[in-house]
């Protein structure tokens, strides 16, 4: 008699929400990018005590037909992609088909969904067993529920770190989000209090005003520098501006937010001596190109990619940054309403 059997689909799913669900804030991630691929303008995400006791993201996007509802959470189930073609061609933020499976495998969840703004579905899962199902009402769109995450793995409960912590981690997941999709209108809700506002009007320094506030956006300045592959845009502070780390400067590629230290580092190179030594500018760059020049399978988070020729975008960030500096007149605004 062999001792290798397959494992239960519960259990298999709680190892692979290892990978993604780290903490609250990979929950917040998965789906609001789950929102920003079913097309919504708007997105409302509340969470309560850091996201550890609920998390709940509404967005006014396409919504899943009812037939669909249980598949979802099905693992390795997308609407996405199909082919293998697909993968290196890959639109959409999502295209593992493993979030909902994931997240419902840790968590209580709960989903109301309507593709046409009239009949809704409303489904409670527990693991990934369907509990209940029943029609409802709803404007078009999707409203997921997440309460007690890691209720059922307490190791990675304790792992979750403090409270501030993770509830920053999510501000600061759901700022880079905003800052990659300037026409979408998000908000975040902790315990009552908003935390990020943006109009969701298509431009890009009023979603940095709804993040950084309006002082900092306003005084960014503006580059565009593009070849025949990359289409790059950013705003970035002036000199004086600066932060103590490298945290400030997002890097937006294709809507998604990616790290990538090489490209920060082109951000910091454009300055030249602009910048005192350990002191790092506030920038938003934003990176269009063709899909298939980057591979985005290469970490189950997608926050770190494989580009086709990273020292071609380097220069041109860093030559963007540094040629706008040099047209600037660096003279203070004080000194120069003498
Ligand atoms: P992936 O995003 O990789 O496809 P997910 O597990 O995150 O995998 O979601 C599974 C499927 O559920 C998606 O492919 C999509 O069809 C559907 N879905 C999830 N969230 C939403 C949403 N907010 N609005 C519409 N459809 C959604
Ligand atoms: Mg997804």
């Amino acid at each position: 008699m062999g001792k290798i059997h397959e494992l239960p689909v519960e259990l298999s799913n709680q190892i692979a929400a290892g990978e993604v669900i780290e903490r609250p804030a990979s929950v917040v991630k998965e789906l609001v990018e789950n929102s920003i691929d079913a097309h919504a303008d708007q997105i409302l995400v509340t969470v309560s005590q850091s996201g550890l006791k609920s998390i709940e993201v509404s967005d006014n996007g396409d919504g899943i037909s009812p037939d669909d509802v249980e598949i979802a959470f099905q693992p390795h189930s997308t609407s996405k992609i199909s082919t293998d073609h697909d993968l290196f061609s890959v639109r959409t933020l999502g295209f593992r088909g493993e979030a909902l499976a994931s997240i419902a495998s840790v968590s209580k969840l709960t989903i109301l969904t309507s593709i046409d703004g009239k009949s809704a579905v409303k489904a409670d899962f527990a693991g990934n067993t369907l509990l209940n199902k029943e029609t409802f009402a709803r404007s078009k769109g999707t409203t997921i529920s997440v309460e007690d995450i890691f209720f059922n793995t307490p190791a990675r409960l304790k792992y979750v770190k403090s409270l501030h912590t993770e509830l920053n981690r999510i501000v600061d997941i759901v700022d880079r989000l905003a800052m990659g999709h300037p026409d979408i209108s998000f908000r975040l809700i902790h315990e009552g209090k908003d935390l990020v506002w943006t109009s969701g009007n298509g431009n890009l320094q009023q979603a940095i005003a709804g993040i950084y506030g309006r002082s900092i956006a306003s005084h960014m300045l503006e580059f565009e520098n593009s070849d025949s592959d990359y289409e790059i845009k950013g705003y970035f502070s002036k000199p004086d501006t600066t932060r103590s780390n490298r945290s400030y400067i997002s890097m937006i590629l294709n809507g998604r937010y990616i790290k990538n230290y090489h490209l920060s580092n082109a951000v910091v190179r454009g300055y030249g001596s602009k910048l005192m030594i350990g002191r790092f500018p506030v920038a938003v760059i934003d990176i269009k190109l063709d899909p298939n020049l980057v591979d985005i399978n290469v970490h189950p988070t997608k926050q770190e990619v494989r580009l086709t020729n990273e020292s071609r975008i380097e220069e041109l960030i860093s030559e963007g940054i540094r040629s706008r500096l040099s047209d600037q007149n660096l003279i203070p605004d004080a000194v120069k309403n003498l």
